[in-house]
């Protein structure tokens, strides 16, 4: 062991030889993984190694493809056996609704190239899997690329080749302590103390408390989990291959061979969280007792499905534990404030994801940035809120115990709500809004009729689509009002703030009393914010963003920030409500006296408004004239009051972000998470049209380089869809004849043009207006049109009115 390293990672489970690996993989070799005890000592040694192709995030699909194909390379690499059976697998579903959404995910899939996925019927499920009982299963979808390794045998792999590239593994040497040092880190172990440039967090079931050694609160925690694997069963020594690594959804079991056995694991409903503050120091290789009484509903499936179970013994049974971060994805990268600090940890699938989690942080770490959209796997989608211990029971609990159970996109779940609330909350929920949750803040989504109205769950249009229609027609027609408090809301300050934000942002700032789009790029010119940037006029700026990106935003800024400025996140502090329609400007007349209707469009200054002093905005969403109102949590119940009497007579209606949602795809206004993702550069979502060319900015070179080179491959348009009864959500893949041509970025239905629609990233040559296309929908192939942007009031006149 040296003294010095210039990357130091911590646990040498499968997660941490990944990384390893990569660093090593991508020309850092200067590293040491330290390892507690010996390689595999965490949950890695007793996984049942299954790997397998679904996941809920495409961009995570795509990593753990990636780390499939990684598998064989590795071995090949080291010399060491990763125990490869690749036997296929097959992913089933028995109710009706399921069976939609395999075939819907089946379409997901091709979206995201994988191909090599096909739809199974029961009787060819049972002829794959001759052991199994094909009672209540309605269809399939079969993988090539799936089944099991070695768990031991793919630990050793990667950090064969990670040693065999340079690198150092030292085993029975914990680290104890951690501190942040200024060029780095010093790394206190039991043979001595390291200094390094960086340390990951590989801990695995440790990772809370290598997380506390920095100062890091993660929200992780470990649960237990089962599986058995049986004595020999007969007739699976009579078949000349291995039955298929199959998962039986509703049943909630994986099943794969294991010799002359099978393996049945159990993603348990009552779930059992394992020492929630991180495992003991001195845990070794010991396993928790089994506990079938707690899993006899599951296990009584399982042996119902594998008929043989019940008349063979079980000869092994596992109880161990593995890490959950609240929505059941990893949790990597770099910790705003802790500078040389990453996280590889929350690795809930660790041999179906740790290679997509070590090439990611591996790139981030070298290059600045990882290549692929990992926001679904980023530390930072997470804030201070998600620290709290019972947040994150209640939330992993509720991932682990709904593993398998269908949830709907139109579904909101229970689990760490109401957590934080708006002022006005409890006078909206009287309204009977019903609410969903971004960032642990519950935001209206729309309001019923009558207490009493239920939505009830589907992957199709659901029964609150005439509630949204009214929502939509009353912002259209008259005025609509909408709690703003899910914008995020940077305040800027200082003599550097104009200098920063110029360098920051690809746009030309705002004048004072003017507001601006602005795209934020990486260096590599992709796409990092699609922010509004406003010029207060009095030396005060702000920055207003999607509420979830806060400590995601808030971490680029910080990594580049300038001299002499100041950037405080308000957005707890500021809030505020939306008014959009014809009669919004009308409402605000009978508040304020002052020159509210000089207000130009993208304009913004301080008014009073009824007893209120605030800061407004004329900016709109909805694509409709528009003003947000801007003001402290103290003030939001007055505000909503004060709103509403003003509106009383011009047909005010409270409305939710599913009225917004519908509303802005007229417009053929992008969204984040959607059009726009750290995965586009802003050529490809038009965003570049926001570009100031002629200073300087953080992506210039790369942006003027696509520009300069032609432009991008695929584009951003708008369809028209003939769908009746479903409409397109993301993802889907659009199809020109036979070859597929692009995917959804988002869709749903206009209500004021009365269409179908979504916005795709399409192949230049399918992006003309007119062209015909089609677009799978829950399955159901549908025909589609390239159509000019904003079906809606094209020429922008109700908003710039
Ligand atoms: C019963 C069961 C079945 C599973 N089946 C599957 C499956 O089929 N497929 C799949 O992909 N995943 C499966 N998993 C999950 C899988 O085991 C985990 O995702 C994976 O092992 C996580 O790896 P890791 O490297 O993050 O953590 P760990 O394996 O926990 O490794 C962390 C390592 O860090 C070391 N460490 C911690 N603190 C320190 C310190 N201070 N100093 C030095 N070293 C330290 C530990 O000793 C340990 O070796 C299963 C898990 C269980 C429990």
């Amino acid at each position: 062991m040296k003294s010095h390293y210039r990357a130091v990672v911590i646990g040498g489970g499968v997660v941490g030889a990944s990384v390893l690996y990569h660093l090593a993989k991508f020309g850092w070799t200067d590293v040491c993984l330290i390892e507690r005890s010996v390689l595999t000592a965490g949950s890695s040694w007793h996984a049942a190694g299954g790997f397998h192709a679904l996941n809920a995030d495409p961009n995570i699909a795509s990593l753990q493809a990636y780390t499939i194909d990684l598998l064989s390379e590795i071995e090949q690499e080291s010399g060491q056996s990763v125990g490869m059976h690749m036997t296929g697998g097959m992913t089933l579903a028995g109710t009706p609704d399921r069976w939609e959404w395999l075939q819907s995910a089946y379409r997901t899939f091709q979206s995201i190239g994988i191909d090599d996925c096909r739809l199974i019927t029961p009787q060819e499920a049972g002829e794959l899997c001759p052991i199994m009982s094909t009672e209540g299963i309605l269809g399939g979808m079969w993988a090539d690329r799936e089944g099991y390794v070695d768990t031991t045998g793919t630990v050793h792999a990667y950090a064969g080749a990670a040693k065999k590239r340079g690198t150092e593994v030292i085993e029975h040497n914990r680290v104890l302590e951690l501190h942040q040092v200024a060029d780095g880190w010093q790394v206190v172990t039991e043979k001595g103390t390291i200094h390094a440039e960086h340390v990951v967090n590989a801990a695995g079931l440790w990772a809370k408390q290598v997380g506390r050694m920095a100062g890091v609160e993660l929200p992780v925690s470990p649960l237990n989990h089962h599986y058995l694997i049986s004595d020999t069963i007969p007739e699976l020594e009579q078949l000349d291959f291995e039955v298929p690594m199959t998962v039986d959804l509703e049943g909630f079991t994986y099943m794969r061979q294991d010799q002359k056995g099978i393996l049945l694991g159990i993603y348990e409903i009552d779930h059992e969280h394992w020492m929630m503050d991180g495992a003991p120091w001195e845990y070794g290789f010991e396993l928790q007792q089994e506990d079938p009484d707690r899993i006899e509903r599951e296990l009584t499936l399982g042996f119902e499905r594998y008929p043989a179970l019940q008349t063979t013994g079980v000869k092994t049974w596992v109880n161990g534990a593995f890490t959950f971060a609240p929505d059941g994805n990893p949790l990597v990268g770099p910790v705003r404030g802790k500078p040389g600090y990453w996280c590889a940890c929350g690795v809930m699938a660790g041999f179906l994801q740790g290679g997509g989690v070590g090439k990611s942080l591996a790139e981030w770490m070298i290059h600045g940035e990882p290549e692929a959209d990992v926001f679904g796997m980023d530390v930072a989608r997470f804030g201070d809120y998600a620290q709290n211990k019972r947040f994150i029971k209640e939330t992993t609990g509720q991932f682990y115990t709904r593993r398998f159970v269908m949830t709907y996109p139109n579904e909101q779940l229970p689990a760490g709500r109401p957590l934080k609330k708006a002022p006005a909350y409890d006078g909206m929920t009287a309204a009977s809004c019903r609410w969903g949750a971004s960032y642990g803040l519950e935001i209206p989504l729309y309001f019923a009729p009558s207490e009493d109205f239920t939505e009830t769950p589907t992957l199709k249009r659901s029964n609150a689509f005439d509630i949204v229609a009214d929502e939509c027609k009353a912002v259209r027609e008259a005025v609509g009002l909408l709690d703003i408090s899910a914008f995020s809301r940077f305040e800027v300050s200082g003599v550097g703030a104009e200098a920063w934000l110029n360098r920051i942002m690809a746009s030309k700032l705002p004048a004072p009393g003017r507001a601006k789009l602005a795209p934020m790029l990486s260096p590599e010119g992709q796409l990092k914010g699609d922010l509004t940037v406003f010029n207060w006029g009095d030396g005060i700026w702000w920055i207003m963003g999607s509420y979830y990106l806060r400590e995601w935003h808030m971490r680029w800024f910080q990594d580049h920030m300038g001299e002499d400025v100041e950037v405080r996140d308000v957005t707890d502090a500021i809030t505020g409500f939306s008014l959009s329609g014809p009669n919004s400007r009308k409402v605000l007349e009978k508040l304020t006296d002052g020159p509210i209707a000089d207000l130009p469009f993208m304009g913004c200054g301080t008014f009073d408004i009824g007893m209120l002093r605030l800061k407004v905005g004329r900016l709109s969403v909805a694509g409709e004239l528009g003003y947000e109102l801007h003001c402290t949590a103290a003030e939001h119940i007055t505000l909503r009051e004060t709103l509403l009497e003003a509106g009383a007579n011009l047909g005010i209606r409270e409305v939710g972000f599913n009225a917004l949602l519908s509303l802005r795809l007229e417009k053929s206004f992008g969204i984040w998470s959607a059009e726009f993702t750290q995965g586009y550069s802003a050529a490809q979502t038009g965003m570049d049209r926001w570009i100031d060319w002629d200073k300087d900015f953080i992506g210039r070179g790369a942006a003027l380089k696509e520009r300069d080179a032609g432009g991008p491959e695929q584009v951003v348009v708008t369809l028209e869809v003939d769908a009746t009864d479903a409409d397109a959500s993301g993802y889907e893949p659009v199809w020109q004849g036979e070859t597929r041509v692009g995917f959804v970025t988002s869709g749903g239905y206009g209500h004021t043009t009365g269409k179908s629609l979504a916005m795709a990233m399409v192949d230049r040559d399918a992006a003309a207006e007119g062209t015909d296309l089609t677009v799978h929908i829950v399955g159901q192939e549908r025909a589609a049109r390239v159509i000019a942007p904003s079906p809606y009031d094209p020429s922008g006149t109700a908003m710039r009115g």
